[in-house]
Order: C-alpha cells, then sequence, then structure tokens
C-alpha cells in the first residue's frame, strides 16, 4: 500500500509543505502528488511518533475492501436466503416450523434441530435458506445497518382473514428493498378459506398473479396439515433460478451477522450466514467492530463442521467480543492484518459515537442533492386518515425540482410507530407526520437512529417545506 506526499500529509493531519520539508531533511526530494515509497512512509511516521501501520489502516477499515472481488467466470449458483413476512398469527411461525420438519427429517436422518437463527433445507438436491426470525422488523433493521441477507420474501396471508395492515408493511418493506414476493395464502384448510378473496385484495398492492395477467407467485397451503409445503419450496427454486443467485465457494468469506449473544461457557457466539466464499474453522475473521479466529463451528442440526460455503447459516465461536445482528463479517488471509483493522474499527466505532449525523435531513438536503448524493427523497408518510394520507401522498408525488423526485415507500394511518423510523433508516427517508405523532418507541428510535421525523397539520405546509428544502431554501429552525 503507498501512499502520495499529500495523502499522507491528510492522514497525519499536517501541512503538505511541512512534509515535503522533512523529506528532504531524510534526503527525499518529493513533490506533493508522488508515490512514497514504504521505508519514507516509515520514517516520516516515526518523526511524528506514530507507527505507519496506524496510518496506512485507519482510513482502510471498510470491510468492503477486503471483501474478494469476483470474476463472473468463478461465481456459481448458491441457495436463495429466504424471510417469511406478514401479519400477526397468519402463521409464519408455524410455516417456518413446519418447513424444517418436513424436510430436515427426511434428509438428514437423526439430526437434532438447533435454533441458531437460520436453517437449511434441501428439496430436489438443492437447498433453500430460511431466516429464522419472521416478520419484517428483524429484515428491515438488518437493513438499516447496511445488510442485504433475504433474497426472497414470503408473504404469508392468512385466508380467513385476508389482508391485513401488517400485511400492507411487509410489502412496502420488501419492496423497498427490491426483494421479489411470493405469495403463500395459508390455512386454506379453515372454514372459511377465501383464497380469492386474498388476491384481489393483493391486486390492490400491485400482487397480481399470473392468472390475472400478473406475475406473481401464489402458493395455497395449510402450514399446520403441512399441505403445499413441496409446492411453496418449488416456486422458491424458480424463483431463486430466474435471479440468478451467485457466489464464488472458493474464496475467503464473506457475510452477515444473523444473531450474537455472550455464553456462560463459550464467550461471544454468533451466527453467520457466509454470503460468499467458504468460511472455515481456523479463519482469522473481523465481523462489524470485533474480530478472532474461528475456534469452532456448528451448524443448523447442532453438527460440527470444519467449513461453510455461500447461504450457510454456522454458529461460530471465537470471537472476542459480541458482534450485532446486521454486521459485516470478512475473512482475511492475514491474521494481523485482521487484528489491526479489528482494533481500528473498534476505535472509529468509539469516534463516531461523539459525531453521529443524520444520514438524510431536510435541512442538509439541497447539499445532497447539489452534490448528486441525492436522485429520490424517500419519505414515510404517516397521517390521522387514510383521505389526508392520499391527499398528501397525492400532493407529494407532483413534486419535481431539479430533477429529483419525491417516492413514498410506505404510508400508514396512526401515530409513528417504531417500524416506520427502522423502515426510515433503512431507505434513508424522512419521516412526515400528519396530525399524528411519533409514540415512545418511536422518538426512541427516531434519536438513536438519527432519522429526520417532521410533523405538521397542514398540507400546503408540508409541500412547501419539501419544495423549500429541494430548492436550499429552507428556513432555519429556531
Ligand atoms: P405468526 O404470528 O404469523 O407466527 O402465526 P403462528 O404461526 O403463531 O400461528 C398463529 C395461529 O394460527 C396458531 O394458533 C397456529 O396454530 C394457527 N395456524 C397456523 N397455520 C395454520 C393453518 O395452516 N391452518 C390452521 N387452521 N391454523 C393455522
Amino acid at each position: 500500500d503507498t501512499l502520495t506526499v499529500s495523502e499522507l500529509a491528510e492522514k497525519l493531519n499536517k501541512d503538505t509543505a511541512e512534509i515535503i520539508k522533512k523529506l528532504m531533511f531524510l534526503g527525499v526530494m518529493a513533490t506533493k502528488n508522488q508515490d512514497l515509497d514504504k521505508d519514507s512512509i516509515e520514517l516520516i511516521c516515526e518523526e511524528y511518533g506514530v507507527t505507519a501501520e496506524q496510518v496506512v489502516e485507519v482510513d482502510e477499515i471498510d470491510l468492503d475492501n477486503f471483501k474478494t472481488e469476483e470474476k463472473a467466470e468463478d461465481l456459481i449458483e448458491r441457495p436463495a436466503v429466504v424471510t417469511i413476512m406478514g401479519h400477526v398469527d397468519h402463521g409464519k411461525t408455524t410455516l417456518l416450523d413446519s418447513i424444517r420438519d418436513t424436510k430436515v427429517t427426511e434428509g438428514e436422518a437423526g439430526g437434532i434441530t438447533q435454533h441458531i437463527g437460520a436453517y437449511q433445507v434441501e428439496d430436489n438436491g438443492k437447498k433453500v435458506t430460511f431466516l429464522d426470525t419472521p416478520g419484517h422488523a428483524a429484515f428491515t433493521s438488518m437493513r438499516s445497518r447496511g445488510a442485504q441477507v433475504t433474497d426472497i420474501a414470503i408473504l404469508v396471508v392468512a385466508a380467513d382473514d385476508g389482508v391485513m395492515p401488517q400485511t400492507v408493511e411487509a410489502i412496502n418493506h420488501a419492496k423497498a428493498a427490491e426483494v421479489p414476493i411470493i405469495v403463500a395464502v395459508n390455512k386454506m384448510d379453515k372454514e372459511g378459506a377465501n383464497p380469492d378473496r386474498v388476491m384481489q385484495e393483493l391486486t390492490e398492492h400491485e400482487l397480481i398473479p399470473e392468472d390475472w395477467g400478473g406475475d406473481t407467485i401464489f402458493v395455497q397451503l395449510s402450514a399446520i396439515k403441512r399441505e403445499g409445503i413441496d409446492d411453496l419450496l418449488e416456486m422458491i427454486l424458480l424463483v431463486s433460478e430466474v435471479e440468478e443467485l451467485k457466489a464464488n465457494p472458493n474464496s475467503n468469506a464473506n457475510g452477515t451477522v444473523i444473531e450474537a449473544q455472550l455464553d456462560k461457557g463459550r464467550g461471544s457466539v454468533a451466527t453467520l450466514l457466509v454470503q460468499n466464499g467458504t468460511l472455515h474453522v481456523g479463519d482469522a475473521i473481523v465481523v462489524g467492530n470485533t474480530y478472532g479466529r474461528v475456534r469452532a463451528m456448528v451448524n443448523d442440526l447442532g453438527r460440527r463442521v470444519q467449513a461453510a460455503g455461500p447461504s450457510t447459516p454456522v454458529e461460530i465461536t471465537g470471537l472476542n467480543e459480541v458482534p450485532a445482528a446486521g454486521d459485516q463479517f470478512v475473512v482475511f488471509s492475514n491474521e494481523k492484518q485482521a487484528r489491526q483493522v479489528g482494533e481500528a474499527r473498534q476505535q472509529k466505532q468509539i469516534e463516531e459515537k461523539r459525531t453521529d449525523k443524520a444520514k438524510v435531513s431536510l435541512d442538509d438536503l439541497f447539499e445532497q442533492i447539489k452534490q448528486g448524493e441525492v436522485k429520490d427523497i424517500n419519505l414515510v408518510l404517516k397521517a390521522d386518515v387514510q383521505g389526508s394520507v392520499e391527499a398528501l401522498a397525492s400532493s407529494l408525488k407532483k413534486i419535481d425540482v431539479e430533477g429529483v423526485k419525491v417516492n413514498i415507500i410506505h404510508t400508514g394511518v396512526g401515530a409513528i410507530a417504531e417500524s416506520d423510523i427502522i423502515l426510515a433508516s433503512a431507505s434513508n427517508a424522512i419521516v412526515i407526520g400528519f396530525n399524528v405523532r411519533p409514540d415512545n418507541n418511536a422518538k426512541k428510535a427516531a434519536e438513536t437512529e438519527k432519522v429526520d421525523v417532521r410533523l405538521h397539520r397542514i398540507i400546503y405546509k408540508v409541500i412547501e417545506e419539501i419544495e423549500a428544502a429541494m430548492k436550499g431554501m429552507l428556513d432555519p429552525e429556531f
């Protein structure tokens, strides 16, 4: 890794001229854009009492920089990662259990399932990975941490109950993440099951069955009777194929933390989902803001394994501290480098906590538009009545300033809830409350997630404010 004179000056927080002078004293003639060799960097760093490693590494601790770049020809098919979403009591947990029970006993006789946060089943020789925490809250809170793990969302709708508020929320969360949706019409065994009504109601949310000219897959099933499970798996495999999900099993692993906790006997225990590469026991690994060496790995059947390939969930031990769900992990070939990056990330996290800033706020929107960082303004809209939601949404959608468009990712009636804030955080959105306020959990979440929440009582004020922000003419707040 090399640096130019001015880059080195910047990292050391010194004037470029000062560095050039120091170099001259050391017998090195350099201009400000000249690349420095390792020895010169080390000599200069010594002068300032820091080690060269600290200087070179600190700026390069974004884990994305350490992921292997893959060539297309090295990529092969990988299993889909699936999340189950839907309204409460529509059968998400029952479905997860029945998929696991039907499939695991078939393949892995005698396996005792272990709840590690995700599991894998096999159908027709192909694997599918299910995340064990149903619902869009977990899904989106991971996404707000920059983790996109879900490839396909299963939307469970009870045939006797139809589309309910959390069904709509789940649809919006999946759409915001651009994840394809398969609809599972559940509880078909019940009297009063009316799948046609479910399909009808979902057309209002642009989920239109193929029979009616759309492209959404609907599967009818009974999670409790374990009927239709094979159909669902078949459809998941079909969508996986269309999505061309791929990874290279022959490189250093990277992926995401599904869950993690402190275990009295084993220390830090984390379930990792490998997204690319293969994870091995003994690997040097940075996970979020902690690091370590993979001491032992256990799969979803409670068996010890030595290696875990793409889309495989494994529980590992050997980390210094407990990471958070949604944290990224990367394997390093060099243990020393893993430690340096891990330590630097820990340090940076401590500093960032002091200077945390909102992702998008109306106050700095114009700056972000000017710098080309923002092309859509994402909004989450909550109001007291449906009529206001619609009126507000349609007026807001008409705003178009300098080619920047308003994009409404979720609307709803009622108080601003925690899930609204998490969705906004994941989608870099601003939350607008019209005649409604955030509840206590939402208030807390808005503070920690640094989400801009705007409360209004008059429609044209909302429009005015958004327009003004886009033109860089927002009045200062008093
Ligand atoms: P979740 O809140 O979406 O996870 O829903 P659960 O899986 O906890 O299910 C809620 C209730 O619906 C439970 O009493 C289940 O036994 C029941 N249930 C789930 N699936 C079916 C089904 O296919 N048929 C019938 N009759 N009941 C079901």
